[in-house]
């Protein structure tokens, strides 16, 4: 495997890097205790500045608006993005559209693609991904309730779904609901395109996560589908084939994911290390000369530096034998790196003592808002399990001395 880091991406990511500290970091305070229709313009500002800088949209198909850079090029991206929570909004590459735009350029049709694709590329409109189900076990999506019965020429939609992430705003929801109940389990669902302005798409609430509902792109939406009707034209991929089509959507997802979490990583390391060597704790001594605080930058260290190297390599994986394969290298990530994160975030949260829990750094911001990292794109154990039973199998009728 090759370190190297193209002269292109070196130039790329360093641009990024001053972007986000001169544009980006300096909004955090206001983002943190505004309402966020009051940034939107300059939010909007910093995007025009984005697509000035030819920056927009780095992982997205170039026929589209994007750069096309490949999965290995827009980890180094999102790394450098995490460090602010505005960095992938501001540069076009937010989950969840940026899955929905993987999935719409895999298997939407071209009328599909020049409706939805392009002008959400293009950072025109937003969408929401709509698969969880208040009733159900998101870990086992295989039970999902909601259904799509055909009717005509429509499918009708009927179910409760909620942390449809963004849903506030977006113009199209890309919902997951049964639509052949007598196959096999993996083989029931579909994935259809529903306009949120159908009057069968109801956004009942969104919902207060850790003390903040949030609005508009930061929040997560409970959805009542209520006899919700849409062409069948709008099924995305061949009908029965919604699980087919997620694990397409999530392979190259967790690696933006657990590159953005390394880029927390690096802002909070930063900062608690910028602390240390600042906080005086008794005469002539700062935090930094206690071995307790030495020990968790070097742990912290050594962690970040081997979750991003495993990331980095599933990624490649991807790259070079497809998401299918490499499977395993995928769930390994998913929870290594977001107990990474939480354990990083909170010696920075430590460190910094009471001035840690308050909303003046945005390491609280961080330390609220990841600790969902564990639970969403597959609960940890989920994952751990899944990665066991491949494991464990490699030893099956074999007997190691
Ligand atoms: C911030 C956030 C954003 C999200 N965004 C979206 C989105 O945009 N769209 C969307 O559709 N969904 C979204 N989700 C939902 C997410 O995918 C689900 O929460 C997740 O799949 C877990 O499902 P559940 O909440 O129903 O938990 P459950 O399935 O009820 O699981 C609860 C807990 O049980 C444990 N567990 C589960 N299965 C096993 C097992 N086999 N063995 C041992 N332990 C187990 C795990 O610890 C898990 O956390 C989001 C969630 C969060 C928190």
């Amino acid at each position: 495997m090759n370190f190297e880091v193209s002269d292109k991406m070196k130039i790329i990511i360093s641009m990024i890097g001053e972007f986000v500290n001169k544009e980006l970091i300096p909004m955090e305070q206001d983002f943190i205790s505004k309402p966020l229709k009051t940034l939107l313009p300059e939010i909007e500002k910093k995007r025009s500045m984005v697509k000035q800088m030819e920056l927009w949209a780095p992982n997205h198909p170039k026929e589209y608006g994007g750069m096309g850079l490949d999965l290995v090029e827009h980890a180094l991206v999102s790394e450098a993005l995490g460090r602010s929570p505005l960095g992938h909004f501001v540069f076009g590459c937010q989950a969840p559209d940026a899955g929905n735009i993987e999935i719409l350029n895999l298997f939407g049709t071209k009328e599909q693609k020049e409706k939805y694709l392009r002008p959400l590329v293009e950072g025109k409109i937003r969408s929401c991904f709509s698969m969880t189900e208040v009733d159900m076990p998101g870990s086992n999506p295989v039970m999902l309730e909601t259904t799509a019965v055909k009717d005509g020429n429509d499918y009708v939609i009927n179910g409760q779904k909620w942390y449809s992430s963004s849903a506030d705003g977006s113009e199209f929801a890309i919902v997951m609901a049964v639509t052949n109940p007598e196959a096999p389990p993996y083989l029931r669902a579909s994935m259809i395109i529903v306009p949120t302005n159908n009057p069968g798409f109801n956004l009942v609430r969104n919902i207060s996560v850790m003390g903040h509902a949030g609005e508009g792109y930061f929040s997560h939406a409970e959805i009542l589908y209520q006899s919700c009707r849409v062409p069948q034209t709008n099924l995305l991929g061949p009908e029965g084939h919604g699980f087919v089509i997620a694990q397409e959507r999530l392979g190259p997802g967790r690696i933006h994911h657990c590159m953005r979490w390394i880029g927390i990583c690096n802002r909070v390391f930063d900062l608690m290390c910028s602390r240390a060597v600042q906080r005086e704790i008794s005469a002539g001594k700062t935090l930094s000369t206690k071995q307790i605080i030495q020990s968790w930058i070097a742990e912290s260290a050594a962690e970040i530096q081997a979750a991003r190297l495993m990331v980095l390599h599933a990624a490649w994986m991807i790259e070079k034998v497809g998401a299918s394969t490499a499977r395993k290298e995928i769930s390994l990530i998913k929870f290594m790196v977001a107990g990474v994160m939480q354990k990083v975030i909170d010696r920075a949260l430590q460190v910094h003592g009471g001035l840690g829990m308050t909303d003046d750094t945005i390491i609280s911001f961080f330390y609220r808002h990841e600790r969902a990292a564990r639970i969403y794109d597959g609960a940890d154990e989920v994952h751990k399990i899944s990665v066991a039973k491949r494991i464990l199998k490699e030893y099956e009728g074999k007997r190691v001395k």
